[in-house]
């Protein structure tokens, strides 16, 4: 069910502390935490604490929480000290969506492209 944590979510897995992450920061509603695979100097994911299985499933069903993941998103940023920057949220598994768990990634700290791959 939306928003209940998923015995077989590798993130809800990160929001319990079951398995080790570089978190970067956390507040009542979101974790951020340094990606595994790093695409860019900076590389991080905030993802809400509750199960959502992807970004529209997050806006539908928690749009406040979406704002929560979107906030967090900047202070990243800003924390980060990024200039330049951009915020992903990769939606089904043609645009490269890997896990089933709403993430933001946080990419910035070189020259990034457009169009995206
Ligand atoms: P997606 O491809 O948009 O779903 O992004 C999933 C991201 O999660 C990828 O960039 C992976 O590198 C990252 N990832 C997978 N497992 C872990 C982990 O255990 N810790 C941190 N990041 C992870």
């Amino acid at each position: 069910m939306t928003g209940e944590p998923q015995d077989d979510c590798l993130f809800c897995k990160i929001v319990a502390g079951q398995i080790p992450a570089t978190i970067v920061r956390e507040t009542d509603t979101t974790v951020a935490f340094r990606d595994i695979n790093p695409q860019a100097p900076t590389h991080v994911l905030v993802i809400p604490k509750a199960h959502h299985v992807d970004a529209a499933a997050l806006a539908t069903a928690a749009p406040e929480l979406a704002a929560d993941v979107l906030r967090e998103t900047q202070v990243i940023a800003d924390e980060e000290k990024l200039d330049s920057y951009r915020i992903v949220f990769n939606t089904g598994s043609g645009a490269g969506q890997t896990v089933w768990h709403a993430h933001a990634h946080v990419l910035g700290g070189r020259g990034l492209q457009w169009p995206p791959g």
